[in-house]
């Protein structure tokens, strides 16, 4: 009886930073912008023509591929589209990591890794972050059957400059390397130029953060045609149309507003710079973010404390039980009024200490 239950899939899914539908919560969590969405995109939003969504979207997606190729400056055959990046990152999991040898990422990274690895039986290794937390590039001169790093990585918020990528990419000229840069818009360095010079190179993006569009689900990668041609085949293996019709008006409309895709990353950059001074003024170590969120240990108070006395005060941060990081936080970059409020429960708990 019950012999079914031995053929489900027993695995351990990712687990995002909370949500919440109330409206009172401080919520830097999720490394989701503070932000609406480009006023250009809200108003393809408004525009949309409903009765369209009758017909299927351009299975490609060209339109917005088109937007972005040229935003970038390559090719639309070196553009891919999916529903969200981690949709992108998935499938090129399943399209380039076909190797018996594991695939290599460091230890300290995004924790959506592990899991499509197990999802997708793909072995992996793991390479320490060093004391500083950065990444060594050395370690990633040992055989693989693939690497993914993200620039910045995540929760350290330290970026990689171009001689890392390059170095990389001379380590590994026989795996393909997947950059994932859900960040670099907030003070990386994007190696998208470099998909031009090594054809084993894939770049994955996200409209979820700098574009604040997390809700619409639009992710990218830019690579060779060799890599993007195997993408296509992967996807349209699975699901031709991943990018819905509003995501290619939306995605369209807030990629060609600059203006206030600068304005707004400029403004969360200051917000961050304010908050690290001010954090690091209160005895905390704070790492320099290249990210919309920030990186943080004090060596008097416990990391988990904080995060407990904050979410009972209604400001939700990011709190991780993972040993080499127990003791630090991961706050996302809000508002000025929502940054105030949080400084301002943080320093309630730091007198209640004292
Ligand atoms: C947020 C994030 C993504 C994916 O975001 P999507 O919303 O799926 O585009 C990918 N990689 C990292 C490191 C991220 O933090």
């Amino acid at each position: 009886m019950n012999e079914w239950k031995n053929n489900l899939r027993k695995i351990e899914p990712y687990v995002p930073g909370e949500q919440s539908k109330d409206k009172d919560i401080v919520k830097i969590n999720a490394n989701e912008n503070p932000y609406p969405p480009s006023p250009a995109a809200i108003k393809a939003l408004k525009e949309f023509n409903a009765d369209s969504l009758r017909f299927y979207p351009p299975a490609d997606a060209t339109p917005l591929k088109a937007a972005i190729a040229e935003y970038y400056g390559v090719k639309v055959e070196n553009v891919f589209l999916g529903n969200g990046s981690d949709d992108v990152i998935a499938l090129s999991f399943q399209a380039f990591f076909n190797s018996k040898k594991p695939i290599a990422y460091p230890d300290i990274t995004y924790s959506f890794y592990p899991v499509w690895c197990d999802l997708l039986s793909i072995p992996y290794k793991t390479y320490p972050l060093g004391a500083d937390f950065r990444i060594n590039v050395d370690n990633y001169k040992e055989e693989n059957g693939g690497v993914i790093i993200p620039n910045p990585n995540a929760p350290t918020s330290l970026g990689e400059g171009e001689e890392f990528v390059r170095r990389l990419m001379d380590y590994n000229a026989d795996s393909v390397v997947i950059i994932d840069e859900a960040y670099v818009d907030f003070g990386g360095k994007s190696s998208v130029p470099l998909t031009k010079e090594y054809e084993n190179l894939l770049v994955t993006g996200t409209f979820s953060k700098s574009r604040s569009l997390a809700g619409m689900r639009i992710g990218f990668a830019i690579g060779s045609k060799a890599l993007i041609s195997v993408l296509e085949a992967v996807k349209n293996s699975y699901n031709s149309y991943t990018v819905d019709s509003l995501s290619i008006a939306m995605g369209i409309a807030s990629i060609k507003d600059d203006t206030y895709f600068k304005a707004t990353v400029a403004k969360i950059i200051a917000t961050r710079e304010r908050v690290t001074n001010e954090l690091r003024e209160l005895g905390f170590t704070v790492f320099d973010s290249q990210a919309n969120f920030i990186f943080t240990t004090h060596e008097k108070f416990r990391a988990e404390e904080i995060f407990n006395y904050l979410k009972e005060r209604k400001v939700f941060v990011r709190y991780f039980r993972i040993p080499a990081i127990e003791n630090y936080l991961r706050i996302s970059i809000g508002t000025d009024e929502e940054m105030n409020a949080f400084l301002k429960e943080l320093k309630g708990y730091i007198k209640e200490k004292k």
